[in-house]
C-alpha cells in the first residue's frame, strides 16, 4: 500500500498577512532537503503532502525534514480507497492489538456518507472486534489510530505523530553572522536563530599553523551539521595568529584574549556588512568563562558599531547548553580535543574585568587597521 507523509506546520506562521511569504519559504525549505530525492511536495489546507517517494528512503527524508524549521508533526500514512471496509483493513497495519486506544477521524470530503464521529464509532468497533485485548478510552488512549478522509475518493490512515522541529521557516527573520568556534556554546547559539528563522553564515577564526587542519575540519563539521537547519551556509575562515603574535609580543599577557576578541568582533561586523548580515551571533552565556563577565562582554560590544550582537545563551547554564548540543548532533564533534585559536597563547590570569582605559592604551601599541587588513586578506570561503 503507497505511504505518503504528512506535514503540519507550526500554525502561527501561516496567519495573517504575511502568510504567502512564509509559506514559499517554508515549501523552499523542504524541496531543499529532500533536493536529491525524487517526491511531489502537494500544498493541501492546513498541511502538506509528500508523495511519489521511494519508500526505501523514508527513514532518510524523516531524518531530513525534523531539520525543517516551522514542522510541527508529521506522520507516515498509509493512502487507501475512502471507504470503510479499505480503512479498516488499512487501519489493522498502523493498530496496535493490545492496549487502550481511541479513533481520531477528519472528513476533509464533505460527501463522504458518515461523519467524522461515526467513522470513527465504526472503525473503533471493527477494531475492538478482532483485537480482543483493546479497550476504548477516549480521554487517556495508549495509542490513536487517525483516519483522514481526503478529497478524490481516497483516505489516510496513520498511528504516529512524529514531532518537528517547531519554530520559524529558515529565510523570514533575516541573515546573522555566526561567530563560530570549535566549542560546544557557538553551534549551538546558531541553531537557536535558525530556529527563528534567520539564516546564517559562519566565520571561523583560527590560529593556523599553532592550531592544525583537524580543528579547522571540526569546525567544518560542525557548520555542515548547522547548514542542514538552516538550508545551507557559507563558512568563512580568518586567520587571527599574526594578531595573536603582535598582541603576545607587544602587549600585557593577561589582556590577551581581551584584545583578541575586540579585534574578532571588528572583523565579523566588517564582514557581515559585506555580506548583508545584520547581526553578530556569538555563544557567549554570561560568567562562563573569565572573558564573558558583564565586563568582558561590554569590551568587545563596544567594537562594533552598526549591528547588534546577539547572545542567546546569554542565559543558559552549561548543562543546558550540552543537553541542546547533544540534541541537535554537534555535541560529539564539539568535544573533540582539537584547539581553536583562543587556546593558543592563552594566559595564565586572563583580565576578568578588563578595564576600557587598560584596553585602549595596549590597543595603542598595535596597528588595529594593517592587522585587521591582513585577517582579511587570509579569508577563505566554503559553501556548504
Ligand atoms: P564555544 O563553546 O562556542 O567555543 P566558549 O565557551 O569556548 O564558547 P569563548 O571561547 O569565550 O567561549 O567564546 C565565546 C564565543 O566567541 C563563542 O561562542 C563564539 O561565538 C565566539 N568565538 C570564540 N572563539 C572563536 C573562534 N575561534 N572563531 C569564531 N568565533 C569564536
Ligand atoms: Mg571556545
Amino acid at each position: 500500500m503507497k505511504k505518503v507523509i504528512i506535514i503540519r506546520y507550526a500554525e502561527l506562521f501561516l496567519k495573517g498577512k504575511n502568510r504567502g511569504f512564509f509559506e514559499r519559504a517554508f515549501e523552499v525549505n523542504i524541496k531543499r532537503a529532500l533536493k536529491d530525492v525524487d517526491h511531489e511536495l502537494i500544498r493541501q489546507s492546513g498541511r502538506y503532502l509528500v508523495v511519489g517517494f521511494d519508500e526505501e528512503l523514508i527513514e532518510e527524508i524523516l531524518e531530513r525534514l525534523k531539520k525543517v524549521f516551522g514542522i510541527h508533526t508529521m506522520s507516515v500514512a498509509y493512502e487507501t480507497e475512502a471507504n470503510m471496509d479499505s480503512i479498516f483493513a488499512t487501519a489493522k497495519l498502523v493498530c496496535k492489538t493490545t492496549g487502550s486506544f481511541k479513533v481520531v477521524s477528519h472528513r476533509g470530503d464533505k460527501k463522504f456518507p458518515l461523519t467524522s464521529i461515526e467513522i470513527s464509532r465504526e472503525l473503533g468497533g471493527r477494531l475492538l472486534s478482532v483485537y480482543h485485548d483493546l479497550t476504548v478510552d477516549v480521554h487517556e488512549p495508549s495509542f490513536t489510530v487517525y483516519v483522514d478522509i481526503r478529497e478524490g475518493g481516497k483516505a489516510l490512515v496513520f498511528g504516529e505523530m512524529i514531532e518537528g522541529a517547531n519554530g520559524m521557516p529558515v529565510g523570514t527573520a533575516g541573515r546573522g553572522l555566526l561567530l563560530i568556534s570549535g566549542g560546544i556554546d557557538s553551534p549551538v547559539a546558531g541553531h537557536m536563530m535558525a530556529k527563528r528563522g534567520m539564516t546564517l553564515d559562519c566565520l571561523h577564526f583560527h590560529s593556523y599553523p599553532y592550531t592544525n587542519m583537524q580543528a579547522k575540519e571540526k569546525v567544518v563539521d560542525l557548520a555542515t551539521t548547522l547548514a542542514k537547519y538552516s538550508c545551507g551556509t557559507n563558512l568563512y575562515t580568518v586567520s587571527v595568529t599574526h594578531i595573536q603574535e603582535e598582541i603576545h609580543k607587544k602587549c600585557r599577557p593577561e589582556l590577551m584574549i581581551t584584545l583578541l576578541r575586540r579585534f574578532m568582533f571588528r572583523i565579523a561586523e566588517r564582514h557581515a556588512l559585506q555580506i548583508s548580515a545584520q547581526c553578530l551571533i556569538t555563544g557567549e552565556s554570561l560568567g562562563q568563562v573569565a572573558s564573558q563577565t558583564i565586563e568582558g562582554m561590554t569590551s568587545s560590544n563596544s567594537v562594533v558599531e552598526k549591528l547588534p550582537v546577539l547572545r542567546p545563551l546569554v542565559g543558559f547554564d552549561k548543562n543546558e547548553i550540552i543537553e541542546r548540543s547533544v540534541k541537535i548532533g554537534t555535541y560529539e564533534t564539539s568535544i573533540l580535543p582539537y584547539e581553536d585559536c583562543c587556546t593558543v597563547f592563552l594566559p595564565d590570569f586572563p583580565a576578568i574585568r578588563p578595564k576600557i582605559k587598560d584596553i585602549l592604551a595596549e590597543e595603542k601599541k598595535l596597528d588595529v587597521e594593517g592587522l585587521i587588513k591582513t585577517a582579511f586578506e587570509s579569508m577563505e570561503k566554503i559553501e556548504l
